[in-house]
């Protein structure tokens, strides 16, 4: 028994120590990747209008690929959080995005509305926001047409720089999605006072549609309440016929996910543009 607890103890006590090695070393490659950005790649969603399947906005996606690895933006963006690497790199998407928003609206391709993801990271301990106007004044973006995600745990912790933040935004008239919403534990009072633009309810929920009634009818629930509260509502992760049509017989208003289109890079997404005004629906590929 002793040995066993012995060799037990040496196995946890390794792969807690790979695991902090990965740490370190995604720490170090960011570094590298900041400095040569030839790694990093902005790729794009779109979301449908629910009704029509019009585009009504891409949602801006981080990719990165390293010495033809590609890394999971959910294993880096929690380490880059921890470090606090986050920022830095979320300042790169962001301009990056607005960059090719500006070429978007310059060359009248339309997109409808630029959504970046933030982390609370960046809204509680950086500028984050007079970042993005400065820079959406400088490529000449209106605000009409930029959206900021973030999930509802951001909320949990009201520092005075993520209240700050949340003004600028709201000053600045920039739409505000509650990513991943009902996974977190946003109050519902703290949503009302806030006055998102948008709900974005989690893919875990659309996933059970027609499969677990307890899931339909958080869907429905949330639209409800999102309707109530004066907000829109986005369903992630939509990935079948009998999802879309549920939700937009419930109500929701806008629809993103596999069964219409993956994140793609900006050229890929003009490609599907142009096939998508000519045929509208879930892709027959799916
Ligand atoms: P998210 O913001 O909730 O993004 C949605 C994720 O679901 C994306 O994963 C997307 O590729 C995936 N997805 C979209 N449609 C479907 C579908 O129909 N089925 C399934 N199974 N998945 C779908 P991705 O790109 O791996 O990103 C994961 C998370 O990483 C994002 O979740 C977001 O929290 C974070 N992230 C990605 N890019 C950024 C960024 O630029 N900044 C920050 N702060 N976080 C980012
Ligand atoms: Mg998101
Ligand atoms: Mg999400
Ligand atoms: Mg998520």
């Amino acid at each position: 028994a002793k040995h066993a607890g012995k060799n037990t103890y040496r196995f946890f006590d390794e792969t807690m120590d790979e695991r902090m090695q990965r740490r370190v070393a995604i720490q170090q490659y960011v570094e590298e990747a900041l400095q040569d950005p030839k790694q990093l790649m902005l790729y794009y969603q779109p979301q449908l209008e629910g009704a029509q399947q019009s585009i009504s906005g891409v949602e801006v996606l981080l990719r990165w690929q390293r010495q033809g690895e590609w890394l999971s933006p959910a294993e880096f963006i929690p380490i880059l959080e921890d470090s606090g690497q986050i920022v830095e790199l979320g300042r790169w998407v962001m301009e990056s995005a607005l960059v090719q928003m500006a070429d978007w609206l310059h060359r009248g391709v339309y997109v409808g509305e630029l959504s970046i993801n933030l982390s609370a990271v960046q809204l509680s301990s950086s500028d984050v926001a007079l970042e993005l106007i400065q820079l959406m004044e400088y490529y000449d973006i209106p605000s009409s047409r930029v959206a900021v995600e973030f999930t509802e745990t951001t909320l949990m912790v009201r520092s005075a720089q993520l209240t700050r933040n949340l003004a600028t935004l709201r000053a600045h008239q920039i739409k505000i999605a509650v990513d991943d919403f009902g996974t977190g534990y946003c109050s519902l009072s703290y949503l009302r006072e806030l006055e998102a633009n948008y709900l974005k309810i989690d893919q875990s929920f659309v996933k059970g549609i027609g499969e677990i009634e307890s899931d339909e009818c958080i869907v429905s629930a949330t639209i409800a309440m999102a309707k109530g509260l004066n907000m829109h509502v986005i369903a992630e992760g939509v990935e079948t016929q009998q999802q879309a049509q549920y939700l937009v017989q419930h109500g929701c208003d806008f629809l993103q996910g596999y069964g219409f289109a993956h994140p793609m890079p900006a050229e890929a997404l003009e490609t599907w543009l142009i096939k998508h005004a000519q045929h509208k629906g879930l892709s027959k590929a799916q």
